[in-house]
């Protein structure tokens, strides 16, 4: 296992890159702590399976380096990198049982036959393939080949790090929950430093103790499932988690309120006086619905009840906005107003957070 330190990274699919929007991964500098789990969350495009195959050695970065434990590897190849990868379509040999298949990196390793056939067995457990072991992989669906590619990057236990890209995509939805079910346990019983590629939220939300969001090309945000809902770094990280996501309105910021569609709305804080594009960003679950007196106009547009709690989508001023109420709580006949809980308020300036001055709003 090792710790992973990107230093001053970024890549170029050019031969001479101009400007920044000519870089598929923008400059990076992050250490992937030893032992922990991450999740790589981000929308199709954005640069995760670039960042991912400079990790794993696959592509060589155009600037900066790849350490682990401190030991530069920018020019190793991926073999003596010793990583464990997985993608998102399976990579198994046709021609050889499933068994062979799952044995082939320890047989690699020469090691000895009874570990081989102890690790394959419980790898074989595991992908729920067991009574598959003798069957030739040829002729299996592509869901139970992209299981054995996932158990061949689970065989092996002496790895530096195990790297999923999106391995989950074929697999049939109820076996998803199952197979990342697998790999938090694998992740609890050896400790591997892993990154896990998905596009999707809830995947991430619930496999990591650290999501990493990407966005065009940059890394917008670390930080815990609770960390991201309560302070999204950047207005995207706002509206891709979370369901429905972040509100987000223009504003002008006075200190402790903001201007929203000339409506004074109270902030948490005293904000610093912000030169650019000011936003404020609002979850849906710090959105009340109210008639008359303070609070922005809106109209209810309709009521949609997800179970758990009812979803209530708005109009203010030309802009959709949505309210999420507790199961049971009523919407008010008449409601006409939005008011924002002041704890659930975050401030943006061109899309980042600005933090308050630390100064608390005067009662
Ligand atoms: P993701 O895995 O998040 O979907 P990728 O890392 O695959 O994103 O791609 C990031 C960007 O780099 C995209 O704009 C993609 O078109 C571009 N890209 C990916 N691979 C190559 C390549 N081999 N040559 C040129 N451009 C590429
Ligand atoms: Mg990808």
């Amino acid at each position: 296992m090792a710790k992973i330190t990107l230093d001053n990274l970024a890549h170029s699919y050019l031969p001479k890159p101009e400007s920044e929007d000519d870089f598929a991964l923008k400059e990076l500098n992050h250490d992937w702590q030893d032992g922990e789990a991450y999740a790589l969350l981000g929308s199709s495009g954005c640069g995760k399976s670039t960042l991912l195959n400079i990790i794993s050695g696959l592509l060589r970065p155009s600037h900066g380096r790849v350490l682990f434990d401190g030991q530069d590897v920018t020019d190793a190849p991926t073999a003596e990198r010793n990583i464990a990868q997985v993608f998102q379509f399976p990579v198994v040999y046709d021609t050889m049982t499933v068994r062979a298949n799952l044995a082939f990196p320890l047989k690699n390793r020469g090691m000895p036959a009874d570990e081989i056939a102890r690790r394959v067995q419980k790898v074989g457990a595991m992908i729920g393939m067991e009574a598959e072991l003798d069957r030739k992989a040829r002729g299996l669906t592509a869901d139970a080949k992209q299981k054995i590619s996932l158990g061949r990057g689970m065989v092996r236990e002496d790895v530096n790090a195990l790297l999923f890209d999106e391995p989950l995509t074929v697999i049939d939805p109820h076996m998803k929950w199952e197979l990342r079910t697998q790999l938090k346990k694998l992740h609890h019983d050896f400790g591997h430093t892993m990154i896990y590629v998905t596009h999707d939220q809830t995947e991430a939300l619930t496999f990591a103790d650290k999501v990493v969001v990407m966005y065009d090309g940059r890394v917008v945000q670390i930080g815990t499932p609770q960390e991201l809902f309560e302070r999204p770094a950047h207005t995207f990280v706002g509206y891709f988690i979370g369901s429905p996501g972040m509100n987000v309105f223009d504003a002008d910021i006075e200190g402790n309120a903001a201007r929203i569609n000339n409506v004074r709305v109270p902030l948490p804080a005293v904000y610093p006086f912000g030169s650019g594009h000011m936003q404020i960003g609002v979850r849906p679950e710090f959105v009340r619905l109210a008639e008359g007196g303070e609070g922005v106009p809106a109209r209810v547009l309709r009521i949609e009840d997800v179970g758990r709690h009812k979803i209530v989508r708005l109009d203010a001023a030309g802009q959709e906005v949505n309210a999420t109420l507790p199961e049971g709580a009523p919407v008010p006949a008449g409601a006409d107003r939005i008011v924002f809980d002041p704890a659930g308020i975050n401030v943006y300036e061109n899309a980042w957070r600005i933090a308050p001055e630390g100064r608390r709003e005067a009662a």
